[in-house]
């Protein structure tokens, strides 16, 4: 079976013209990704703020246009669907905002906001249908009695119930993909694990694929521990493969500053590690990037050639991609070094 969502050669470029008179200024917040989404699996997207992960997951639910190439749904190019097709794709891709207060229409009670969707794609011909509907999944995502939600606009809840329901409305339309952006970053600290057991138990129960956004490694640890994992640098992913796999060893010098920068719980280990010796802690400007590869300002190894050329996203081992010139020289990484 091909892929569920194919991502060919993204290009993102956003134009931001600031006064009358100014030149236009332009920011290339993709480059060349290609990408995979297999039905059933969990994917986390991994970077810092600013890398194109945002940019990223909304290319894949359609909610914008890439510059060139394209996002393709069961083989088919998204912005060309129409009709059921184009319906088909909108209903089964679905995106879990980082904020739920703002992805909630305050005016709106839960029961009018959820129940909407469940109209247009003619799931639920009424409102006792939609509330028979509603009841169960607010029941599967541990919001009960319903009737103590469904009634509430959005500032009644807390910040970890809004999260439910946000999952509750992408899973009431049966969709086979989520991204979820960020979805527990904007939550107490003890309420994320139950949502990320949540979003488990449903690719678990339903198959459904998740894409999950985070700058958080730990948190994309334990979603994926069984998926792959993307790693995005200024637009690109520099490293790609089975997570485990690519946090036990990783191989982009990115990367193993990033792991390098986790703090660890035991003093001692945390003490004796040494941090990647960049060159500059200083995320250069995404709109004038360096050339040839993004990282080579700040790349302990890099070298002369790392200013001229791009490096490819390229195998390493069977699923394992890094982009890095030098890859095979790169020294290992051990966690607790
Ligand atoms: Fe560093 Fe060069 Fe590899 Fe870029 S290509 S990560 S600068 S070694």
């Amino acid at each position: 079976m091909g892929p569920l969502i194919e991502l060919k050669n993204i290009q993102m470029i956003f134009e931001n013209r600031s006064s009358l008179f100014a030149q236009k200024r332009r920011v290339q917040a993709i480059e060349s990704v290609d990408m995979e989404i297999k039905e059933g699996q969990i994917y986390a997207l991994v970077g810092e703020s600013g890398c194109g992960k945002t940019t990223l997951g909304k290319i894949i639910c359609g909610l914008l246009k890439p510059s060139e190439e394209g996002v393709y749904f069961n083989g088919k190019n998204v912005w060309r669907l129409r009709g059921k097709e184009f319906t088909d794709y909108r209903r089964s891709v679905q995106l879990v905002h980082q904020d739920s207060y703002a992805a909630l229409n305050p005016a709106r009670t839960i029961f009018q906001s959820l129940s909407a969707p469940l109209f247009r794609y003619k799931i639920a011909k009424n409102r006792n249908e939609a509330y028979e509907h509603l009841e169960e999944l607010f029941e599967m995502v541990g919001l009960t009695p319903a009737e103590q939600f469904l009634y509430k606009y959005p500032h009644q809840l807390s910040g970890g119930q809004r999260q439910r329901i946000l999952l509750a409305r992408a899973l009431s339309i049966k969709p086979k993909l989520i991204v979820a952006d960020e979805p527990v970053s904007m939550v107490d600290v003890s309420l994320r694990i139950s949502l990320l057991n949540l979003m488990l138990d449903m690719n678990e129960k339903f198959g459904i694929s998740f894409v999950y956004i985070t700058h958080d490694l730990a948190t994309a640890r334990y979603i994926a521990a069984n998926g792959n994992i993307a790693v995005m640098y200024l637009g690109k992913i520099v490293e790609y493969g089975q997570l485990d796999n690519v946090l036990s060893k990783p191989r982009h010098p990115y990367l193993q500053a990033l792991l390098s920068a986790v703090p660890i719980p035991n003093p001692k280990i945390a003490r004796s590690m040494k941090p990647l010796p960049l060159k500059s802690l200083d995320m250069p400007d995404p709109t004038n990037p360096p050339s040839g590869c993004r990282f080579h300002p700040r790349c302990p190894y890099g070298e002369e050639r790392c200013s001229r050329e791009v490096p490819e996203l390229a195998a390493v081992e069977e699923d394992r991609f890094v982009a890095c010139h030098l890859v095979e020289k790169i020294p290992e990484w051990k966690w607790g070094q």
